[in-house]
């Protein structure tokens, strides 16, 4: 295995297993409303869902999501190459759902202008559906808004944090003293605030030492788009998470000999809904503009259909975050820097992934494919993915982790960071489940250990 992994590779093991997280990948499914088919209940794998995910105790609280066109075309293509296609899980409603805190949320109606915005239904699962109304009736909770955190203060001997300074929205610092701190507020910021308040070790690239800030990864995007003359799809109605998927690429779940890569990723034909205006695709060759490119956006904006890959991107001592040493916020403060380029490994991983894709779409009969593979170095311009993991990772030993399996600070026991910044690197999985699974995991560890004895939770 040593020798398969690419040169300058800083992926390491998470220091906690499935098995541990389990039950807390099930609490925040049933909280947040997750719609799926379960593909392994307790060790028996069950026809309809992801035959490769772990052994779940409970199924999905909701049913998967209806069928789109092409997800049905997606799913009797890649059944008849010998794929295991399944429903995309997904955290829009496919019914009314009132979940533990009492909280309803409404049906999804597949209006197909999802991603970007709020939801008339209510049907999106997030924070402020699912949790924070319940939290708002509680007498010991307060939200303090537009609290913008600039620094966590530390005492004298920098292993106890006292409190945390904000600036609120007309511009006032507050210092707000503090037992216990939790940094949740997304992978950057949450290794800027560790940076700018001196919590752990900033990574060093150079001398490969230090913790924060190493392990930054992203997310490997790539896929295929099939045109057809003789195939609509009404792909103005969608969903977020509507989908359908195959995980037969994804990590182990296939033999990587003589491939040169390791990793993989999910593949899906997902129906999010094209918007008018920012959706119009047409095949390679099209003039970019005059009447021959209107009447391609006329005739392919609906005859289109996209195969995608979410890729796994492996750590890499030349990737990181650190203070950028120029450029500054309002309140003169160092802004984060990202220091990221795919590597070998990903390139072939998605050539290969990108390969299957067209597989796929072949079998669907097209009359064009284009093919999106990764090319050359790593531009930030072209949207790809938010999946953005790692600077403060987790893991069993303090020289390569910047908390502990309990997403606890090593260095300042009372401050805990959660989020995908704990990821050691960024596996072929959208983030948010496994966010979730560990925020309910340091929330547990917090409650039933460290406020009976606050202290390191491991040593
Ligand atoms: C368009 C889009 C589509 C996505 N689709 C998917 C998907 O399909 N599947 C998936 O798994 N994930 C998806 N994601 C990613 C998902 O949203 C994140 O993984 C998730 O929100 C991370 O949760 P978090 O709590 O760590 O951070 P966030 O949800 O970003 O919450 C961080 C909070 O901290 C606050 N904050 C930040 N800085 C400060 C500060 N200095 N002081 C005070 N507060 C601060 C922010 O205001 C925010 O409320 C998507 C994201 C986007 C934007
Ligand atoms: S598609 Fe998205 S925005 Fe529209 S109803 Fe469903 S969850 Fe809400």
């Amino acid at each position: 295995m040593a020798r398969a992994l690419p040169p300058d590779c800083t992926s390491q093991d998470w220091g906690i297993t499935y098995a541990e997280l389990e039950r807390q990948f099930d609490r925040f499914e049933q909280v947040y409303g997750i719609g799926g088919a379960a593909g392994n209940l307790n060790g028996q794998i069950l026809a309809g869902g992801n035959p490769f995910e772990g052994p779940r105790s409970r199924d999905y609280p909701n049913p998967p999501m209806k069928e789109s066109h092409a997800g049905a075309l997606f799913s009797h293509a890649a059944r008849s190459l010998g794929f295991r296609p399944f429903p995309m899980p997904s955290a829009t409603m496919t019914r009314a759902y009132t979940n533990s805190y009492g909280l309803t949320m409404g049906p999804c109606v597949y209006c197909g202008y999802c991603a970007p915005f709020g939801c008339e239904m209510g049907a999106k699962a997030s924070p402020q559906t699912a949790v924070l109304p319940a939290l708002l009736a509680s007498p010991n909770y307060e939200l303090r808004t537009l609290a913008n955190v600039v620094r966590v203060n530390l005492d004298s001997d920098r292993r106890r944090a006292v409190s945390v300074t904000y600036v609120d929205s007309r511009g006032r610092e507050v210092e707000q003293p503090a037992e216990l701190v939790l940094l949740t507020s997304f992978t950057f910021n949450n290794v800027r605030q560790m940076l700018l308040s001196g919590i752990g070790t900033p990574y060093d690239p150079v001398t490969n030492r230090g913790v924060v800030g190493r392990n930054y990864a992203y997310q490997c995007s790539s896929g295929v788009t099939a045109f057809f003359e003789d195939k609509v799809f009404n792909s103005f109605m969608g969903s977020g998470g509507l989908g359908r998927v195959i995980d037969d690429y994804n990590g182990d779940n296939f033999d990587h000999a003589g491939l040169g890569f390791i990793g993989g990723g999910f593949i899906s034909a997902a129906s999010l809904g094209s918007r008018p205006i920012v959706s119009h695709p047409v095949p390679a060759g099209t003039p970019t503009w005059g009447s021959a490119w209107k009447r391609a956006v006329a005739h392919y904006s609906d005859r289109s259909m996209s195969i995608g890959v979410g890729g796994a991107v492996q750590s890499y001592r030349t990737n990181y975050l650190d203070l950028d040493p120029t450029y500054r916020d309002a309140f003169g403060l160092p802004l984060v820097r990202m220091t990221f380029d795919f590597h070998e490994n990903e390139r072939r991983m998605s050539d290969f992934l990108t390969g299957r894709c067209e597989e796929i779409a072949k079998a669907l009969g097209p009359s064009k494919i284009d093919a999106n593979r990764h090319r050359g170095r790593y531009s930030i311009v072209p949207y790809q993915s938010t999946h953005n993991t790692g600077g403060a990772v987790m893991g069993a030993d303090p020289a390569t982790s910047a908390v502990n399996k309990y997403l606890q600070s090593w260095d300042v026991p009372n401050v805990f960071v959660i989020g995908a910044s704990a990821f050691p690197q960024n596996a072929g999985y959208n983030p948010t489940g496994t966010v979730g699974a560990l925020t309910y995991w340091a929330a547990d560890a917090i409650k039933n250990h460290y406020l009976n004895s606050p202290g390191p939770l491991v040593t």
